[in-house]
């Protein structure tokens, strides 16, 4: 048996959480490999020394470098401490050359590269802490374990097939000899050989797809909420935890703004039919969510909502649209070339209307422009937010969409698209990011708390 063990940021923040990773981790029964995020708000504080200029670069390294080694010297000491210091000076000296060699700030790869570099020492510090309670566990970074990747910088995606035959070589035989490894999240090395990051979140990404790479039997994702719940607690105080969900359900909610997860976490894991566990680090007896390929009917009526905002409506309009396919599948090519993530498509008899990102928009805008001619006009609607909901028989239960838009209409907010159907498991619908809280809370209270049939 072997299971993947995702740590995220709040679950190795400082000395207690390490503590507290590193319990659960030789606790386990079964064969184990430990992925980690980087120490919460390092990531953070790694963007904004790159928004302040490799001026900044000495305050950024005493600060960075005094985060980890308090930290260490809370865990680790006499020997332990000093072959820990050993290695992390190789990984500070690696960030410190990086970081001021003036030439490397205008390589497109440049803000993977020093994003990705709290992974590195998180991992570092957990290795070292497994290594006091009597377990043989080695930190290796993405390069090290093989994980590959491919895509658009601060966008990649994980290339399972090579990532399988890279780990298989470097990170099976450490497992079968007993070994913990400690793996870094977040990013896997491209074509190049630089580090790509898997956008905002990636550790659980980087995880699942380790977890198909080694054939995993389980992927634990411990983070520090009791699981995927029926919407995000800090907008909904009275969430509650979703015990068992399929992977569809979790998809979609992941995609559709559920933090607890990264959107793309599910599909790797889905593949092979390997079960994804949401667990919480600081009450590890708490059960979580069990997430895998079975749907099993839930009491209320819906299960979660979740909502995305920072989100556009473009509507390209032209005469007779529906009649000209040919046309509208030069409309979406010309999106598709641009590389814009959708989240929705409507069309109606004269336009099609695509919601993308707020940062989106120029682009797609200027992605229309080489067929202008032939498109009559393009309206934008900028602010507008994703609402997800996901509930057992969402098409097949009479009333269910109109019960779900009664609850926006109280809720004072005017629907702006809707995208029902498409998906057996969900129905999401697109409302002004001013109401976006309220619907969630009202939509929470009316058909998960309320109990309402
Ligand atoms: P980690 O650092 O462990 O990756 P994240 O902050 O990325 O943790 O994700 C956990 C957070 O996701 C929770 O603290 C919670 O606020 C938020 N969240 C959003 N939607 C949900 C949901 N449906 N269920 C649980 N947590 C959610
Ligand atoms: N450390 C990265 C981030 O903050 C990746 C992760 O936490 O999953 O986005
Ligand atoms: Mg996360």
């Amino acid at each position: 048996m072997l299971t993947v063990m995702k740590f995220g940021g709040t679950s190795v923040g400082s000395a207690e959480a390490l503590e507290r990773a590193a319990d659960i981790i030789v606790s386990a029964k079964t064969n184990r490999v430990v992925v980690v995020s980087a120490m919460s708000g390092i990531t953070n504080f790694l963007i904004a020394a790159l928004e302040d200029g490799a001026e900044h670069a000495e305050r950024v390294f005493a600060e960075f470098e005094e985060r980890h080694l308090s930290v260490a010297k809370q865990l680790l000491e006499g020997d332990r401490y000093d072959a820990f210091l050993k290695e992390f000076e190789e990984r500070m000296d690696r960030f410190r050359e990086v970081f001021s060699e003036p030439a490397n700030w205008s390589d497109p790869y440049f803000r993977d590269c020093i994003s990705s570099q709290g992974e590195r020492f998180s991992s570092l510090l957990l290795a070292h802490l497994i290594r006091t309670k009597g377990h043989k566990s080695e930190a290796l970074t993405s390069e090290q374990a093989g994980i590959v990747a491919f895509g658009q910088p601060l966008n990649g995606t994980c290339d399972l097939e090579r990532t399988a035959s890279g780990m298989g070589m470097k990170v099976k035989p450490l497992v079968t000899s007993g070994v913990i490894p400690v793996i870094t999240g977040f990013y896997g090395i491209n074509e190049e050989g630089k580090p790509l990051t898997f956008g905002r979140g990636g550790s659980d990404y980087a995880a699942a797809a380790i977890g198909n790479a080694l054939d995993a039997d389980m992927i634990e994702i411990w983070t520090d909420v009791n699981g995927f719940m029926s919407a995000d607690p800090r907008i909904v105080p009275d969430a509650v935890t979703i015990e068992e969900m399929n992977f569809s359900e979790a998809a979609e909610l992941a995609y559709f703004g559920a933090k607890v997860l990264h959107p793309r976490t599910i599909e790797p894991a889905r593949m092979k039919h390997i079960g994804v566990k949401i667990k919480n680090s600081y009450h590890p007896e708490n059960f979580g969510t069990h997430i895998h390929n079975l749907r099993r009917k839930s009491d209320s009526r819906l299960k979660s909502v979740a909502m995305k905002s920072d989100l556009s409506i473009v509507t390209v309009k032209s005469g007779e649209l529906a009649y000209r396919i040919k046309l509208i599948a030069r409309i979406v090519d010309r999106i598709g070339d641009a590389d814009i993530p959708v989240y929705a498509i409507s069309t109606s008899l004269s336009t099609i209307a695509f919601l993308v990102h707020n940062n989106d928009v120029t682009r797609i805008l200027g992605s229309m422009e080489a067929i202008r001619h032939e498109i009559e006009g393009i309206d934008v609607k900028s602010d507008v937010s994703l609402i997800c909901t996901v509930g057992d028989d969402l098409l097949d239960r009479l009333g269910i969409s109109g019960d779900v838009f009664g609850a926006v209409k109280d809720a004072g907010a005017n629907v702006e698209m809707i995208s029902e159907g498409a998906s057996d498991v969900s129905l999401n619908f697109v409302v002004p990011t001013e109401s976006a809280l309220e619907v969630v809370r009202c939509l929470h209270s009316r058909f998960i708390t309320g109990g309402c049939e």
